[in-house]
């Protein structure tokens, strides 16, 4: 049986240049695809390690984790928790969040505040859909992305955040 190998060898100057653009154009492609994969792997990651600081909380009824990432690094981290200086319980005798907890995004921004870093442009991942206190918050920091895992029944912290403008991205952590 033979083999026909056909090569294409353009011609015109025209042509020479459309194959220049499907070539560059299938290589960029291929790059941004390969950025994108990278980018989802590395957000599953820095969740999946919020997650275990999640477990820092000493509240019973719900455990968050918050960390702020820039330039691959882990600039700041929270948990929810009652301020510096009050005792480890965030519920009171009735199993009702004391209302002086903090988040763990607040957490998070605020220490921030204490440091010499800025949250400017950073991603943040949280181990929760942020509420509406919470968006404010990450608004006013100058995050401009926030990749969160758990759905909460309330969506208005979502819509604030993408009101402003900024990326918001769930991943479901139980889909490899
Ligand atoms: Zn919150």
């Amino acid at each position: 049986m033979a083999v026909f190998c056909v090569q294409y060898v353009p011609e015109s100057a025209d042509e020479k240049a459309l194959l220049w653009v499907k070539t560059t154009l299938l290589a960029y492609n291929k790059k941004r695809n390969m950025t994108i994969n990278k980018q989802i792997e590395l957000d599953r990651r820095y969740l999946r390690m919020a997650k275990i600081w999640s477990e820092n909380s000493y509240c019973n009824r719900r455990q968050v984790g918050a960390l702020i990432v820039k330039d691959q690094m882990i600039i700041s981290d929270g948990y929810n928790g009652t301020p510096a200086g009050f005792e480890n319980i965030c519920e009171d005798e009735h199993s009702v969040t004391k209302p002086y907890v903090l988040h763990a995004e607040a957490n998070a921004i605020t220490k921030i505040a204490n440091s010499s870093n800025s949250s400017e442009v950073a991603t943040m991942y949280v181990t929760a859909s942020p509420c509406i206190e919470c968006a404010k918050l990450i608004i006013q920091s100058g995050i401009r992305r926030v990749v969160y895992s758990e759905k909460y029944r309330l969506e208005d912290g979502i819509d604030l955040l993408k009101r402003a403008g900024i990326e918001t991205i769930y991943i479901n952590p139980d889909e490899k």
